[in-house]
């Protein structure tokens, strides 16, 4: 398992979605392998809700 930080959205005005925070999540390295490539890429950006199929919110 690796820990990634999985971003906290809050609606600002309009449709606008900002990142208010982060809080961890545990991502399986094989399971979520498609995933962790997203962060890993991304980096040090959080992981947007969306990305993550398997988190819920
Ligand atoms: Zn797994």
């Amino acid at each position: 398992m690796q820990q990634v930080p999985l971003a906290i959205l809050e609606k600002g005005r309009g449709t606008q979605l900002s990142v208010v925070g982060t809080r961890p999540i545990q991502l399986c390295s094989q399971c979520d392998a498609a995933t962790l490539a997203k962060y890993h890429a991304n980096r040090p950006n959080p992981l947007l809700p969306g990305e993550i199929p398997t988190a819920g919110l």
